[in-house]
């Protein structure tokens, strides 16, 4: 029978073990192996049954075995003690604490609080509101932050039915249920204000209907994570649905989805604050564009609260604004019709401050190759924000070339689009075998400490590889598993299913490939040749095994057809002993994927690939990537620390590009990877293989960590935009006003601006090192004065069609005004390369608030 209404009875814990119920609501349980432990040491079967989730599992206890466990006082003292240890987590000096000393002594600003927004945070499987890397990624950086003592806050959605768990049909295709999430049954609770009642965030929507939402918060550790949630009382019933699931629903959803992040994002920080006296944010960052409204109602404020114009609130709103993109796939950016958003926020809904047509401006693709009529949200992201980055080295090239139109005049390797390459979070990601390893034979389990990193050539290869041994065992069990409950809901009985345990084995080199299963990441390049690969598999001395793992979105039937091809090979009686496809990949499976591969598989359609995290994780295990050289491993792939796929970059036809790579594909793996993984001693250890782990371990650990991505956000772009927030806000706002007027004053006379002539002199006809190039030239500013504008020397080597490349810039100084608005600028330039020179003058606007002299995309070339 179906319930016609549901409601959780929360657990009354004796109060001699109160404090499990403070450790169940901090998410730092998840990352903390103490203290899952003590909730396993409960009862280690119901802990499973509860899916290893704490809350779950105070839940399922009855009162008599509750009173038992107040009355045994070494669980009682456990419990006391793990609630000592998260209390000094909670408040002991760390990272940041010390960091913002040292900053704000030297007269910089170290932020009072940064506000994360993201449309999915992947936390803890126990909290599924997460499709992919992004949310992964958000996930870590909470993490860490809280790790590293970094005041965030982050600001997201609750999805009653998250993203959607996969299992396959009979046939191998895709199977989505939707399992409702019940907030009372999660590490969650409800924003209230100080007379109980629940804090409300409102929207107005057109037609004048109206979005309410609650404010659920979850403490990942010292983070309080703020997430909204539209299924509350007074909402009419397609408002309730808003936040029903994760990149789910048609119509107007996706939007209101946005609006409800980004605006009403900013509105529940604003409660936050209110009711609990947390500092308000000084930096806001944005984890891609889905969240950028939140730009459009800190205007709004800044127009209502303190009279600014709507160009003085930009310049306010941009200082302390950091966006950061995520996808060079034009699928994956958010464009909606202009209609739509005219629809939105004009008529009776404008917001006011905010005239439309300034909101359609931010948005617009005005630019070469732009499409009219669309309001996208990474270009609006972009122009909201003064500060930008791509996740990789390589994907800050791609984005510099991609969002290039928004600066025109600049070459791309001055876009103003930084890059910090994404890291993960080893606590969350690292086996606990590493971790005991390190500890017995390095002394320390602080991997994060960088010099056990170098010490790591210390640990016996025997135990390295024993570990891994153990670790790729455990992996085998837990596929087995899946492969079984996945089979038994594929309509298969236990009497069909012999077969099962004999899946995987223990001793054979394994490798790992699991993702989101958009085109780009190729799922099934390894079917190319079908007959190869099954010869790789059942290779008579050195066979390798499989295990794959992926979720389409619901929408993408091609992404469901490879799935189901990839299925379809894996069920071949002949090779399932090989290979298997494990459904419902989230964080909970992963966690033991990455630990058990030998090798980490990626073979994306390069470029496209921003960063990839899973191959990172794979490596802090001891894992070795092979992969096309795409996002991190472009960067950091240094020949003895995994494999690089040969791609057939500049091949048009994508069969035959395909074809290529995958041949690559095979070889590397028959001629490379397996003949060194079974190429043993005496003892039976790959020692090459065994160097290459510590290799990997040793070079890639410190990179990876998301710790040290951190750190990079908050030296390279927290800080410096708390700075220009502060320098915009002080003294009334007067920074914001100045900056404002200063961009008005350029954009007029820009049109005028002018290089009129340029005078060399100094160079024979052979020039060689060591001559000087000197210059004179002369400019016509239309009234700006010569403190507005930087007057510089580009140079460089040329290329045939006298392009520059490698350009450097030198300024030139002023020597001399002329009455007519004209000035006469001049400098010297040593030669300092030999081969092709070739220089250019050029006026660019200059200001004291600009974070680069592209920023507002003119530059005037002679
Ligand atoms: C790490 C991770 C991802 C992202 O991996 P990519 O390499 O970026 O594709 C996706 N899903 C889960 C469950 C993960 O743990």
């Amino acid at each position: 029978m179906k319930a016609i209404r549901r409601f959780s009875v929360r657990t009354v814990l004796p109060s001699r073990i109160e404090g499990l119920g403070v450790l169940a609501s901090n998410l730092r349980w998840s990352w903390h192996p103490p203290t899952r432990d003590l909730f396993e040491s409960i009862s280690p079967r119901k802990w499973v049954d509860a899916g290893e989730d704490p809350v779950k599992l105070l839940s399922r206890l009855s009162a008599d075995e509750l009173a038992a466990l107040a009355a045994d006082d070494e669980f009682v003292s456990s419990v006391v003690a793990a609630n000592e240890d998260l209390h000094h987590y909670l408040t002991d000096e760390r990272w940041y604490q010390s960091w913002s000393r040292e900053q704000e002594a030297a007269g910089k600003a170290a932020p009072a609080a940064i506000a994360y927004f993201s449309p999915e945070f992947g936390i803890t499987a126990v909290l599924p509101q997460y499709s992919g890397g992004l949310g992964i990624l958000a996930g870590d950086h909470l993490k860490t932050a809280s790790d590293l003592g970094v005041p965030i806050v982050g600001v997201g959605l609750f999805y009653k039915t998250g993203y959607f768990k996969q299992s396959l049909n009979r046939d191998g295709w895709q199977v989505e249920t939707y399992p409702v999430l019940d907030p009372d049954e999660l590490p969650l609770s409800l924003l209230r204000e100080e007379d109980g009642t629940p804090a409300v965030v409102t929207i107005d929507l057109p037609a004048g209907r109206v979005l309410n939402a609650h404010v659920w918060k979850a403490q990942v550790g010292r983070v309080p994570l703020l997430l909204l949630d539209s299924d509350v009382p007074g909402n009419d019933e397609q408002t309730r649905k808003v936040t029903e699931s994760l990149y789910g629903g048609g119509g107007d959803t996706r939007l209101e989805q946005e609006l409800l992040l980004g605006i009403g994002g900013v509105r529940a920080l604003r409660l936050w604050s209110r009711l609990s006296g947390a500092p308000t944010p000084e930096v806001y960052h944005t984890n891609e564009g889905h969240a950028g409204f939140l730009g459009v109602e800190r205007i709004a404020e800044l127009v209502r609260d303190h009279g600014l114009s709507f160009d003085e609130a930009l310049e306010a709103v941009r200082a302390a604004t950091v966006f950061t993109t995520h996808t060079p796939v034009p699928a994956g950016i958010d464009r909606f019709d202009a209609a739509k958003i005219n629809l939105f926020f004009g008529g009776a809904n404008a917001i006011e401050g905010v005239p439309v047509e300034r909101l359609l401006a931010l948005g617009a693709e005005d630019y070469e190759g732009g499409q009219p009529g669309i309001f996208n949200m990474a270009v609006m992201g972009l122009r909201l924000a003064q500060r930008a980055n791509g996740v990789s080295q390589l994907h800050g090239v791609v984005s510099r070339g991609m969002f290039d139109g928004l600066w025109p005049g600049f070459d791309d390797v001055e876009v103003p689009i930084t890059s910090i390459t994404n890291g993960v979070h080893a606590p969350t990601w690292v086996d606990r075998a590493v971790y005991d390893v390190a500890r017995k034979h390095l002394g320390t389990a602080d991997i994060a400490g960088t010099d056990a990193w170098a010490r790591i050539d210390g640990v016996p290869a025997d135990a390295v590889w024993s570990t891994k041994r153990e670790m790729r065992e455990k992996l085998v069990t837990d596929a087995r598993r899946r492969v079984r409950s996945s089979w038994q809901k594929r309509g298969a009985t236990d009497a069909e299913l012999g077969w099962v345990d004999d899946v995987l084995d223990p001793d054979v080199l394994t490798i790992g490939f699991a993702r989101r299963v958009p085109t780009y990441k190729r799922l099934t390049l390894m079917l190319r040749d079908p007959a190869r690969l099954k010869a790789l598999l059942l290779h008579p001395q050195r066979p390798i095994q499989l295990v794959i793992a992926g979720k389409s979105h619901p929408a993408d039937e091609t992404g469901k057809r490879l799935i189901q091809e990839m299925v379809r090979f894996a069920d071949d009686p002949e090779v399932r002993h090989r290979i298997v496809f494990l459904p419902n990949y989230d964080i909970a499976m992963a966690q033991h994927l990455y630990p058990g591969c030998d090798v980490w598989l990626n073979n994306p359609l390069r470029p496209f690939e921003a960063c990839g995290t899973s191959g990172m994780k794979a490596a802090l295990n001891g894992g070795l990537n092979l992969s096309i050289l795409d996002g991190w491993w472009d960067e950091w792939f240094d020949g003895r620390n995994g494999w690089a796929i040969p791609t057939a970059d500049g091949v048009e036809d994508a069969e035959r590009r395909d074809d290529i790579e995958a041949a690559a594909l095979y070889d590397l793996i028959e001629n490379d990877v397996a003949a060194k993984f079974y190429d043993r001693d005496a003892a039976g250890l790959p020692q090459g293989w065994i160097a290459m782990m510590t290799h990997t371990l040793k070079t890639l650990g410190p990179k990876v960590l998301a710790s040290r991505m951190v750190q990079d956000y908050t030296r390279q772009l927290y800080s410096p935009a708390a700075n220009a927030g502060r320098a915009v806000i002080a003294s009334d706002f007067a920074g914001a006003k100045d900056l404002a007027a200063y961009k008005a004053k350029i954009r007029a006379s820009w049109p005028k601006v002018k290089v009129e002539h340029v005078e060399p002199s100094g160079l024979s006809d052979s020039p060689q090192i060591g001559d000087v190039l000197d210059l004179r030239a002369y400019v016509a500013l239309d009234g700006l004065t010569p403190d507005d504008v930087d007057v510089q020397l580009v140079h460089g080597h040329v290329n045939d069609v006298d392009e520059l490349w490698g350009m450097e810039v030198a300024p030139l100084r002023l020597v001399e005004s002329y009455d007519d608005g004209r000035h006469q600028f001049a400098g010297s330039q040593p030669l300092r390369r030999t081969g092709s020179f070739g220089y250019s003058v050029r006026v660019v606007p200059k200001h004291p608030s600009l974070a680069s002299a592209a920023e507002l995309g003119l530059a005037r070339n002679a």
